[in-house]
């Protein structure tokens, strides 16, 4: 019963399907058998390719029913397709008796001894195929992961051109800027603070860095930096993070994480409208116009200050036309001030430090450990199917068990990440004079410290009014 496959480009013309099917009638005649059934024959195109083979398939259904003794074939590896398939064929044909009798090669016979021996040490070879192949995915993987992109001289910005060992000023300004950044600083603050310190992007190996070009840091940059996961001693493979690095970290696994989650909420650019904003509450207050709600900006100026408006021109449903000036239009400078003042206030209280207190604050070696772990198990599941990188299509069975753990090991890094979110307020906090390090904190970080404690609504302070009414600057706590 001979199951016929060629692949039919790299076979030759001379080994064609017809040429296979008259050698495994000819080994039927010749040694007294009854063809069973009829040759299966695939013709496969794509015998490299990772098509589901239904033929080969039935074969295996056909042997394990025990519906034929014998199976003929020109040659085991035109049976077979890969080391996968033959270790399936093998072992189904000894569990049922089947015989492989092959025109070019010896007949595996699993009712006898020697027969037994031929099958299980192909059967071992096909292992072992399965399994340098996944550790080869596993090492090309790694290679290319550890090599990351300053191979071609790149070098990556903290690092020796080897990517092995850190480069000490630039390793110590990518921890401030991790800090920086969690607490509130733009990419944008960091670049130019980059550039201040006479730091350039690392185009050139680290040695040669006075031959290349060297550039100032931008936003775009620095985040590109900050998103590289060597910088945490981790290494990645097409954006999955496939274990550690062998080199150390600059900084540690939740503080990128953290970074990695704050860089890729969609609301935070490089330097969007709101980060461009002059003034304090710009972008960051609301309208408190009733369902209003929208952001004010700081546009114009009345009698030469500036002033806080919000954009929204139309009316509301329940408005009435002949009642304008409703969304807010009022200066800056006090509602500044005020805001200002009262976070101070805040954060000078002596129960200000339970507001660092984060009671859901993680174990986070424990669930490193714990994601390590569940990291580990994908990795053998896929290389028991094969190296998932290598199937696009990999079998149901295989995404049903792959799908928890992957879940699982996101929600532990968003866990990570969460104990990572180093307190923005915990500077202002610990500080002997919270006004001064206050008043020495950028407006991104007043912000971020804001955006953490509280959330203000400016109302309209109506026509004339020219002393500044607390009560028009709304300050709702934010439950922490
Ligand atoms: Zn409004």
């Amino acid at each position: 019963m001979p199951y016929l496959r060629i692949s039919s480009d790299r076979s030759g013309e001379g080994l064609g399907v017809e040429r296979q099917r008259v050698d495994c009638l000819a080994l039927i005649e010749g040694r007294g058998w009854t063809l069973a059934r009829a040759p299966f024959c695939e013709n496969d195109a794509s015998a490299a390719g990772r098509k589901p083979r239904p033929l080969f398939r039935a074969l295996l259904d056909l042997v394990r029913s025990g519906g034929v003794d014998v199976i003929v074939a020109w040659s085991l590896d035109r049976l077979v397709r890969n080391a996968r398939d033959r270790l399936a064929l093998v072992e189904a044909c000894r569990d049922a008796g089947v015989m492989i009798a092959l025109c070019r090669g010896s007949d595996m016979d699993p009712t006898t001894p020697a027969g037994r021996l031929a099958i299980d040490v192909l059967g071992s070879v096909a292992q072992h195929e399965i399994d340098q192949k996944a550790d080869r995915q596993r090492s090309a993987a790694q290679q290319a992961a550890e090599n990351g992109r300053w191979i071609g001289g790149r070098r990556a910005f903290g690092y020796t051109a080897d990517g092995l060992s850190i480069v000490e000023d630039e390793a110590a300004a990518l921890r401030d800027a991790y800090a920086a950044v969690l607490a509130g600083e733009t990419l944008r603050g960091v670049a130019r603070q980059w550039n201040r310190a006479g730091f350039t992007t690392a185009q050139r190996p680290y040695r040669h860095a006075h031959l290349g070009e060297r550039s100032p840091w931008r936003g775009d940059a620095v985040r590109r930096v900050l998103l590289n996961p060597r910088n945490a001693g981790l290494r990645a493979h097409k954006g999955e993070i496939m274990g550690q690095a062998c080199w150390d970290g600059v900084v540690d696994e939740s503080t990128w994480r953290a970074t990695r989650t704050l860089l890729s909420d969609s609301a935070r650019t490089t330097g969007g409208p709101t980060a461009m904003g002059k003034h304090f509450l710009s972008g960051v207050a609301l309208c408190g116009l009733d369902g209003c709600g929208a952001l004010v900006h700081g546009g114009g100026a009345s009698h030469g200050k500036p002033v806080y408006r919000c954009r929204t021109t139309q009316l509301l449903p329940d408005q009435r036309p002949d009642v304008p000036g409703t969304h807010v239009n009022r200066l800056a400078a006090p509602a500044d001030q005020y805001v200002s003042d009262v976070v101070v206030a805040r954060l000078s209280r002596p129960d200000a430090r339970d507001l660092l207190v984060d009671h859901k604050r993680a174990d986070v070696p424990a669930l490193r450990e714990e994601a390590t772990v569940l990291r580990a198990r994908l990795d053998a599941l896929a290389a028991e199917f094969g190296g998932g990188a290598e199937e696009p299509l990999p079998p149901r069975e295989y995404r049903a068990m792959r799908a928890p753990l992957v879940e699982k090991i996101e929600s532990i890094e968003g866990r990570i990440a969460d104990a990572g979110m180093v307190d923005k307020l915990g500077a202002l906090v610990r500080a002997d004079d919270v006004a001064a390090a206050w008043d020495e904190l950028t407006r991104d970080r007043r912000r971020a410290v804001l955006d953490v404690l509280a959330e203000v609504r400016l109302h309209a302070v109506g026509r004339g009014s020219r002393t500044f009414r607390p009560e028009t600057v709304e300050i709702i706590w934010k439950a922490r």
